[in-house]
């Protein structure tokens, strides 16, 4: 082959190469127009756009109570006696009370049932059979924490500590070092309750775990995120001054005497103790624009609070279905005990409910469960830029999309998940989009990264249709998290809406 005939063909593929580049390049472009249209044309977006002045007020509105909720009641004993005085206040009578004196319940009537003073249950009866079925709202009011081991002080080279026990799943690492507070109860033999807050006004100490030095953690920086802060390092920090100088454990005797003066609290009170570390301080505003909320344990508190408010809201209406609005303990250490969702305390009040409305019997209880109609409310996962690995981005929740619905939650194949029917589904979207209600569909995330439950199971078992919903969240089950207030707002709205339209 002569130099001329080659000189063409290296010319002629050097032509076409080019030509294919263009190609790439221009293929390149109008795909990435294309996804510019596609976020252009998808109007759920933002839905803030989309609303009037009197939606931003209500929002607003709602927030603001929200985050005084949030703030206040930081347990779930706390979160039942703020349940019952708001329900009183609307007309809620003690479902005991009402059994007590044998009053027979008629439809608008409203009554609750406590567990244990840690979970709570809010009925509103309808004009139609209870056999026909419940629509429930239910949600939990337990949150991450660490609880005060039952034999906790000790002391150690000057410095007085007490043990913890963390509760529900926590990154460890996430809890030392910021301002803690004690809230709970100490019960005394002769059974009186002490109520303990202490860290949440500006004039209280607060507790704190301490971490090592950057200084000297050579050793600790190499060691897996698991296991840079042991469970059992999570030991809060609690007094310096000795009782009486050079006498031994004298920091110890010291908040000892302090515990006895001011709280009558004695040693060995604290096995009959209840007492939990939760982070100091108040829920507040998150962003420049305010359009978020940073607080602690709104898992699940969110969904609570939402369907608290959206129950109450409704105490006026005239409801064919009997309301239900159930507040459940245990949820982050698997619903297990008396006061958890696997517990017969729902059965039971429900047979109770049945007896006080003269219509008891064990098959009418068998039946309104299996009729029933269930929204289990839970926070869900809201995708994270900063960790975008782990979401799939087309079925994730989004910050400010609006009310989530996961179909199915569990791992591993949707293990552990019970799987909302599709019917269900179709009929709640049906509400949602007659009341206007911006919801979006989601996972918690990639498939086969991890997973979680909630207590739709439970209620599934009864036969009665139970999808989980709720609101998103950033930062789940870290000391500090974020939600979005259009996704309150819209959640809220999305409970009303059920309660109206099941
Ligand atoms: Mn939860
Ligand atoms: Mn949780």
């Amino acid at each position: 082959m002569d130099d001329k005939i080659l000189n063409e063909q290296i010319y002629e593929l050097r032509t076409k190469l080019r030509e294919w580049k263009k190609l790439q390049v221009e293929k390149e472009r109008r795909k990435m127009s294309e996804e510019q249209d596609n976020d252009k044309t998808d109007k759920k977006f933002s839905v803030w756009s989309e609303y009037t002045d009197e939606d931003k007020a209500a929002l607003e509105n709602l927030a603001a109570g929200y985050v005084d909720f949030i703030s206040r009641c930081k347990t779930e004993r706390e979160s039942v006696v703020e349940t019952i005085k708001r329900a009183e206040a609307v007309g809620y009578k003690n479902l005991d009370d009402i059994i007590k004196s044998g009053t027979k319940l008629k439809a608008g009537d409203k009554v609750y049932a406590v567990c244990m003073k840690k979970t709570v249950a809010l009925f509103q009866i309808g004009t139609e059979p209870l056999e026909n079925g419940l629509k429930i709202l239910g949600a939990h009011i337990d949150t991450c924490r660490l609880d005060l081991k039952q034999n906790p002080l000790y002391e150690d080279s000057g410095l007085a500590y007490m043990d913890t026990h963390y509760y529900g799943g926590i990154k460890k690492y996430q809890w030392v070092t910021i301002p803690l507070a004690m809230h709970g109860v100490v019960v005394k033999k002769d059974g009186r309750v002490i109520e303990i807050v202490i860290g949440e006004d500006e004039s209280d100490p607060v507790f704190c775990v301490t971490d090592l030095l950057i200084h000297l953690s050579q050793e600790q920086m190499k060691k897996s995120a698991d296991k840079v802060i042991e469970g059992e390092k999570l030991d809060i920090l609690v007094g310096n001054y000795p009782l009486k100088e050079n006498d031994k454990e004298s920091v110890k005797k010291g908040i000892l005497k302090l515990l006895k003066d001011k709280y009558d609290i004695e040693e060995e009170d604290f096995l009959s103790a209840e007492l939990a570390l939760v982070p100091a301080g108040k829920a507040r505003d998150l962003g420049f624009d305010k359009s978020m909320v940073l607080g602690y344990g709104q898992d699940d508190r969110v969904c609570s609070y939402t369907s608290l408010v959206a129950m109450l809201e409704a105490a006026n209406q005239t409801f064919g279905k009997t309301a239900c609005c159930l507040l459940v303990d245990k949820e982050e250490i698997g619903s297990y005990g008396a006061t958890g969702m696997k517990s017969r305390f729902f059965e039971n009040t429900l047979a109770e409910l049945l007896n006080a409305c003269g219509q008891y019997s064990e098959l009418a209880v068998r039946r309104a469960l299996k009729n029933s109609f269930m929204l289990s409310s839970d926070v869900s996962s809201a995708f994270d830029a900063l960790y975008a690995i782990a979401y799939e981005k087309r079925n994730v929740a989004y910050l400010g999309k609006g009310m989530v619905f996961n179909k199915f939650t569990g791992s591993r194949g949707k293990s552990g998940s019970s799987d909302a029917n599709a019917e269900y589904v179709g009929k709640l979207r049906d509400i949602l989009d007659k009341h206007n209600v911006h919801y979006q569909f989601s996972e918690l995330g990639k498939v086969d990264l991890g997973g979680g439950g909630t207590i739709a199971y439970m209620m599934a078992e009864y036969g009665m249709e139970v999808i989980d919903s709720g609101v998103p969240v950033l930062s789940m089950h870290a000391p500090w998290e974020a939600t979005s207030k259009i996704d309150i707002y819209e959640t809220k709205k999305g409970y009303s809406a059920f309660l109206t339209e099941i």
